[in-house]
């Protein structure tokens, strides 16, 4: 039965980073008239990142933003129905599969490209969840400019906050960078350009106890793990680029999941252990997390989601 409330669809894509993009370029063009919601954060990550120089076909490098504006005219080019809303529950257990979208509205859909993506994450302190969006933000590009000129710390040693302290240090006057081990995660070149950069301090060994100020953020205090020592640095922002989570809690107890939450495939697949339902992305993606990686495991996940659905229909 179909009303206002629900709707039949052949192919259902979640998300809108370079994985669902992709996907429903691929679908759209086996004309399987997918339908993809973009969820909260059209574009994904790379709407909150600055200069992607490693995306080939991309030769003096490209804003992130702009490329996911690129991927979006592209799905909608091939014909995707491309659509604002937010995935809010997921009831996987026979086809048609039921996604409700919004709360309200029930997509029923024979074969599901989940490709959600992933979330930034939090120290969670009680400081910093008070005074998010007063100074604490997980993303130094959007909200680096409001800090012109003035002292920021950022929490991180991973490409992330590698990538966000040299953002910050060509606006900020200095960055203070806060390294929980005495080594960074990040990659040899990144850390290089960190090291070159005057205007960036590295404290290794570091965490940060409590974000000080009332109404808005005046201070970090911090504390050295080996030897306990607690001090303030005096800064207007504190920025947090500790990793990311899976944005895949509406599948829980539905689908094989890692510990972390991170969506199995079965190797050199995108099939997930439910028959009909894909996985792309990030989502399902801990090791290599790039745009070119998501985006051709979302190829793979519409090629794939292509033969299933017409295996089915002969
Ligand atoms: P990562 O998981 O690689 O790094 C997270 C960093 O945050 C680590 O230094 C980690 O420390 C630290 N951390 C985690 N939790 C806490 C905590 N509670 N308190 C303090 N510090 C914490 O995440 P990224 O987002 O940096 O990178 C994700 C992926 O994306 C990587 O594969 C990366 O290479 C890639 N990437 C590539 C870029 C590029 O090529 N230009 C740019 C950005 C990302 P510890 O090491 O101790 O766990």
């Amino acid at each position: 039965m179909e009303n206002n409330h629900s709707e039949k669809v052949q192919l259902l894509i979640i998300g809108s980073g370079p994985a669902g993009y992709t996907a429903a370029i691929y679908a759209a063009r086996a004309n399987l008239k997918p339908v993809l919601y973009q969820g909260i954060q059209p574009g994904g990550q790379l709407t909150i990142t600055t200069e992607v120089e490693n995306y080939p076909g991309y030769a003096d490098g490209v804003q992130g933003p702009e490329m996911m504006v690129d991927f979006e005219k592209q799905a909608k080019r091939m014909g995707a129905d491309v659509r604002f809303g937010m995935a809010t529950a997921a009831d996987l257990s026979s086809v048609p599969f039921k996604i409700t979208i919004d709360e309200e509205k029930i997509i029923e859909a024979e074969a599901v490209i989940i490709s959600t993506g992933a979330s930034a994450r939090w120290l969670n302190l009680e400081s910093e969840q008070r005074l998010n969006g007063y100074g604490v933000s997980a993303c130094a590009v959007c909200d680096g400019f409001f800090f012109k000129g003035q002292e920021v710390v950022i929490v991180g040693g991973g490409d992330t906050a590698c990538e966000e302290a040299l953002y910050l240090s060509k606006i900020c006057s200095t960055v203070h960078m806060l390294v929980r081990r005495d080594e960074m995660r990040a990659s040899k070149i990144m850390q290089q350009r960190v090291d070159k950069t005057p205007n960036i301090i590295v404290y290794w060994n570091t965490e940060a106890v409590e974000v000080l100020g009332k109404q808005k953020v005046e201070g970090v205090k911090i504390k050295n793990r080996k030897s306990g020592e607690e001090s303030v640095i005096p800064v207007k922002a504190f920025f947090v680029a500790i990793g990311h989570t899976p944005n895949s809690d509406i599948f829980k107890g539905q689908i094989n999941m890692d510990e972390q939450g991170y969506i199995k495939t079965i190797n050199g697949s995108a099939k997930t252990n439910i028959e009909g339902v894909f996985a792309a992305g990030d989502v399902q993606d801990k090791t290599y997390r790039q745009a070119v990686t998501a985006a051709g495991s979302g190829c793979m996940a519409a090629l794939d989601a292509e033969r299933y659905l017409s295996a089915k229909e002969a």
